[in-house]
């Protein structure tokens, strides 16, 4: 989502709901600038229906849906106009931020055991996580500059058809020292918002029992 083009007001005011969001911007913009946290508001009144009806099979669905909406957003580079460093000249950031490192380092990410919270009226909680994963956003890119400045990367060098050739594995080793902190907390983030949402619908239907 281009948090950019909404501007970092528009998720501080709690009474912003999609039908605000249509009139303020049109329909194609907000199909352009995305929706995410407009969509897992839905999603969750759709969780909280299916556990009132005891629809089993329509919880599950929902319930993914909503962990693959709320957990999305907890990477900071799904919430920036400048999703893929097409905007800085870092090109392919968000594979090697989100994948790449991830898929190096994640033995030594460390899990917390997750107590789901309430978190509140669901919409303006979505925001929250919204502007705290987009205060992030410079966290990675300048991670990013500052170790292929650092190593002397030619960028141009690992460009190629497709995804291209991957950076060296120092280049990995040092993202993980600055951010792999970073990586780390959103990721428990995630676990915890996903697990209270989960919660919180199960409980506003009544608490179910199967
Ligand atoms: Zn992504």
């Amino acid at each position: 989502m281009d948090t950019e083009r909404y501007g970092r007001d528009l998720f501080m005011d709690p009474e912003t709901d999609l039908d605000r969001l249509v009139l303020q911007f049109g329909r194609q913009a907000i199909k352009q600038n995305g929706t995410g946290p407009w969509s897992a508001e839905i999603t969750f009144d759709l969780l909280l229906n299916a556990f009132r009806i005891r629809d089993l099979e329509s919880i599950l669905l929902y319930s993914s849906d909503l962990s693959h909406y709320v957990a999305d957003l907890h990477q900071p580079l799904h919430t920036t106009e400048n999703f893929d460093g097409q905007l800085t000249g870092q090109l392919d950031i968000h594979a090697r931020f989100e994948s790449k490192l991830l898929n190096r380092y994640l033995s030594r990410v460390s899990f917390n055991q997750v107590d789901p919270t309430d978190l509140g009226p669901v919409l303006p909680a979505l925001f929250d996580l919204v502007l705290g994963s987009h205060q992030e956003v410079d966290s990675v890119l300048r991670a990013d500059e500052r170790i292929v400045s650092e190593l002397a990367l030619d960028r141009k060098a690992y460009r190629g058809r497709g995804e291209g050739r991957d950076f060296p594995e120092v280049y990995f080793e040092r993202m993980f020292e600055e951010v792999g902190g970073l990586l780390e907390e959103r990721l428990n983030q995630a676990a915890h918002r996903v697990a209270s949402l989960w919660w919180m619908a199960w409980k506003q239907a009544g608490e179910p029992v199967f």
